[in-house]
């Protein structure tokens, strides 16, 4: 039987960050399809670059943008300022809705600015991602934008998702800076200011494999079980033992392959149809990406990699929510997409020259009590098995691909230093 000190499952992100950072050479990785990159991959057609869905980055820690940029050509990036609107009954207004809605006619101003004031703020935390929202924006806010868009997105009833679950995604809300903005507008979001390589987001993953020697990748070769007691994993081909084990699988597949069903059931995510649609000419926005709330356009956001790459034909990427088991008929959904990119003035006699489409499912996970309480109980159980179940699927989170290389550095070097201390 083969024998490995750690066996990465995933080539997306997380597992190539992991073996990037670990102090060693005895790894191996086990990838599903036939190329790495995961979530993280781009498809260049008839001239158009897309990616699975749009990618752009907004790096916090400095170190790991110059990790990334070290590895890749200087002159290979677009720095953005971003623009991003929101598509509100027939107006654009600016992103995020609720420091905006000086930009709404005056009646729904006023019911927006009145229900913010004088919104319910006794000091009980609440108890779910809707109460969140009406707690933190009040009535008007969250009916006409939080929570339409948000059920498009996530696909499910909002009170199941747990307050917290986008995390610093989330625009928190503050009544001086919203009034302030009425005035002197300036945005202050995670991503204001956002980097995309020019040839795409797999130009991060080319980063990655840049110390990486492509045989320690095992493509089209899937892992179906694992024995936790006696450290072998197994794939059609072959059995492998392991020392260390780092899934960056979804979390509910690991517990499949270990055979774990207590709580499998609890877990939930959504899935995302993505349209890539490349069209011949150019469109009149200037705009980045824009925010669909109502329930008449299929999609839930779409985004212009021509305005972003400055390309001179409109080159489009359209997401849309849905429920996992939902059954589409994908030239129907086109059909539809197109239609309602009419409707909404993004495309007029635009002719549609090439097209791409992907299914990610998992794509946004339902993150409540009961799931991560059943994570923390299950990585206790896994840390002792030398089970890592990492990055954004892995963990069951919402997080973006620099939070997925600082959780993969942060356990290789944990690993690092505890072997160095056994070696003392
Ligand atoms: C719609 C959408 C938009 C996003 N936009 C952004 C953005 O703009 N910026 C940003 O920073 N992040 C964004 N993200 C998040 C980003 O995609 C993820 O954080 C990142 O790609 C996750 O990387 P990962 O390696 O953890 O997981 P993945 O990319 O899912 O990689 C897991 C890998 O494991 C492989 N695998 C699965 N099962 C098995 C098995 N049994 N055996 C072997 N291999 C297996 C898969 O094929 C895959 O290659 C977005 C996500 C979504 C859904």
């Amino acid at each position: 039987m083969e024998k490995v000190k750690f066996l990465i499952l995933g080539s997306g992100v997380s597992g190539l960050a992991f073996a990037n950072f670990i102090d060693s050479d005895n790894y191996l990785i086990i990838e599903k399809e036939d190329s790495p990159g995961g979530y993280c991959k781009t498809i260049i057609q008839d001239g158009f670059t897309w990616d699975y869905s749009g990618h752009f980055f907004h790096f916090r820690d400095s170190k790991i943008e110059e990790f990334l940029v070290s590895r890749m050509d200087q002159n290979a990036f677009v720095k953005v300022v971003k623009k991003t609107k929101i598509l509100y009954k027939e107006n654009y207004i600016d992103f995020p809705f609720q420091k905006n809605i000086h930009q709404l006619d005056k009646q729904e101003f006023l019911d927006c600015l009145y229900d913010l004031h004088f919104r319910e703020t006794q000091n009980t935390s609440p108890s779910n991602f809707k109460e969140m929202v009406y707690k933190n924006c009040g009535k008007s806010i969250s009916e006409a934008f939080l929570i339409p868009y948000n059920e498009k997105l996530y696909a499910c009833d909002l009170s199941n998702l747990d307050a917290d679950a986008m995390g610093r995604f989330f625009p928190k809300t503050n009544i001086d800076d919203i009034i302030k903005n009425f005035k002197y507008p300036e945005s202050k979001s995670y991503n204001d200011v956002f980097t995309y390589p020019k040839g795409g987001a797999i130009e991060y993953i080319s980063a990655l494999l840049k110390d990486i020697d492509l045989k320690k990748i095992a493509f089209n070769e899937c892992v179906e079980k694992i024995d936790p007691i006696k450290k072998i994993a197994f794939t059609k081909h072959r059995q492998i033992q392991y020392e260390n084990l780092i899934s960056s699988v979804p979390f509910p597949k690991l517990l499949d392959y270990l055979s774990i069903t207590e709580g499998r059931n609890i877990l939930s995510s959504n899935k995302v149809l993505v349209f890539n649609l490349g069209f011949d000419k150019k469109g009149d926005s200037e705009n980045h990406w824009v925010y669909f709330p109502e329930k008449k356009y299929r999609f839930y956001r779409i985004g212009y990699y021509d305005n972003i790459i400055q390309q001179n034909r409109m080159s489009l990427y359209v997401e849309i929510g849905m429920k996992t088991e939902d059954i589409f008929d994908k030239e129907n959904e086109l059909k539809i997409v197109l239609s309602h990119l009419k409707e909404a003035k993004i495309i007029t006699d635009h002719k549609l020259i090439s097209y791409h489409s992907v299914i990610m499912n998992p794509a946004y996970v339902h993150i409540n009590k009961e799931s991560q309480q059943l994570f923390e109980k299950c990585s206790i159980q896994f840390n002792s098995q030398n089970i890592h179940s990492i990055g954004r699927y892995g963990g069951w989170k919402y997080c973006s691909i620099e939070d997925n290389i600082i959780e993969a550095k942060v356990l290789a070097t944990k690993i690092n230093n505890n072997h160095k201390k056994c070696a003392e």
